[in-house]
């Protein structure tokens, strides 16, 4: 186990965010380099890589995904493995969660699957939603497409090793969306002679908030920047933006808010003689937990002998795995990282070494039920 420390130390070390993940998907590749997987690929979906162990027997094809990139936040918790690399950090725990999946890789090899595969992924960019797209994207992810997937997250704020479980809704679909009003500009000695976007943006600043409750099920929408003109006093402003995320529990109420403030923010606009657009970044599906594959998740906890909750609501943060549920069964489960441990994206977080032989534990024995299922 020392040594698997030592990997997310090595990792914790040298974090690369979103998309430039070269060196570790190396780091990754060396480790693998002596556990004999049956096919590897490399360069999936971006940085992305797939270790695949096959069985002797036909059989179910199971995934097990982790993330590779951190984040771009200094990392502020002093430590001999504290980031080597000035304004980044492993500050939502991807490196515990990379780790873990090569400890599962290491069982992998010693213990073969008896039937059917098993999948290692290792999936870029995942806290810009644009990772697990570009994954199910790559052509060659036919090859690897599973009967059932899993991943696991750790949660800060709950009891070190407990698993923290939901049917159906386990986080919560986002996006962010921007929406650009252009006018025209004058002088500001005659800004009638032009066409200022303030009202109709302070209008949308405060219309918008509102229309969730529109919606049946929950949902959010979060301003979070806006900008109008530029700070030339001469110049009646031309052109504004207002930026939000907009988050739900299902994707049809998501689709639903997102249709809402489209229809608002175009009605406020033509009013005003305003040109609209809308830009759409950092889309996360609704990560929805298959009731099938519950139980054993459960069970597998339950024969590790650690403590389960049932979490009444779903989370409103979001992650990408929720569009691996869009193409198969899939369960999200989260790890609790201790009740003290600072929360995800915080400069002093540290992911617990304590919870690498857990998590290699949890999926083991969900690929073991499942196994003995067949
Ligand atoms: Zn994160
Ligand atoms: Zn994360």
């Amino acid at each position: 186990m020392n040594h698997l420390i030592q990997l997310r130390h090595t990792l914790h070390q040298f974090p690369e965010i979103a998309q430039e993940e070269h060196n570790t998907a190396q780091k990754i590749m060396e480790f693998f380099a002596s556990l004999g997987a049956d096919r590897t690929i490399q360069n999936l979906g971006g940085t992305g890589l797939a270790f695949v162990f096959k069985g002797k027997k036909a059989g179910k094809r199971l995934l097990f995904r982790c993330e590779l990139d951190a984040l771009p936040i200094e990392d502020l918790k002093p430590s001999d493995h504290q980031s080597q690399i000035p304004g980044k950090g492993h500050l939502c725990g991807h490196d515990g969660h990379m780790t873990i999946i090569c400890g599962l890789g290491e069982k992998l090899s010693q213990n073969r699957p008896e039937s059917g595969e098993v999948v290692l992924l290792f999936q870029p960019a995942e806290e810009t939603g644009d990772g697990a797209k570009a994954i199910l994207e790559d052509p060659r992810f036919e090859e690897i497409r599973p009967d059932a997937a899993f991943a696991l997250h750790n949660l800060p704020g709950y009891p070190l090793h407990q698993v923290v479980m939901r049917k159906g809704t386990f986080a919560a679909g986002s996006t962010g969306m921007t929406i650009s009003l252009t006018g025209k500009t004058s002088h500001s000695a005659h800004p009638e002679a032009g066409i200022n976007p303030a009202q109709a943006l302070a209008s949308l600043m405060q219309k918008l908030p509102e229309l969730p409750k529109e919606v049946s099920g929950f949902a959010l929408l979060t301003l979070i920047h806006a900008e109008l003109g530029s700070l030339a006093f001469g110049t009646s402003a031309g052109r504004a933006s207002l930026s939000m995320t907009l988050r739900a529990y299902d994707q049809n109420d998501l689709e639903k808010l997102i249709d809402l403030v489209k229809e608002k923010a175009t009605l406020v606009a033509e009013k005003a003689g305003l040109k609209i657009d809308f830009g759409f970044v950092e889309s996360f599906a609704v990560s929805k937990n298959d009731p099938e594959l519950y139980p054993i998740v459960e069970n597998a906890a339950r024969n590790l002998g650690l403590s389960i909750i049932e979490k009444p609501e779903p989370f409103r943060w979001s992650e990408d795995f929720g569009l691996f549920s869009q193409i198969c069964p899939s369960f999200l489960f989260g790890l609790g990282a201790g009740e003290d441990c600072p929360q995800l994206h915080e400069g002093t977080y540290d992911f617990p070494d304590e919870l690498i032989k857990t998590g290699v534990g949890m999926f083991v024995e969900i690929w073991r039920l499942i196994q003995k299922e067949e």
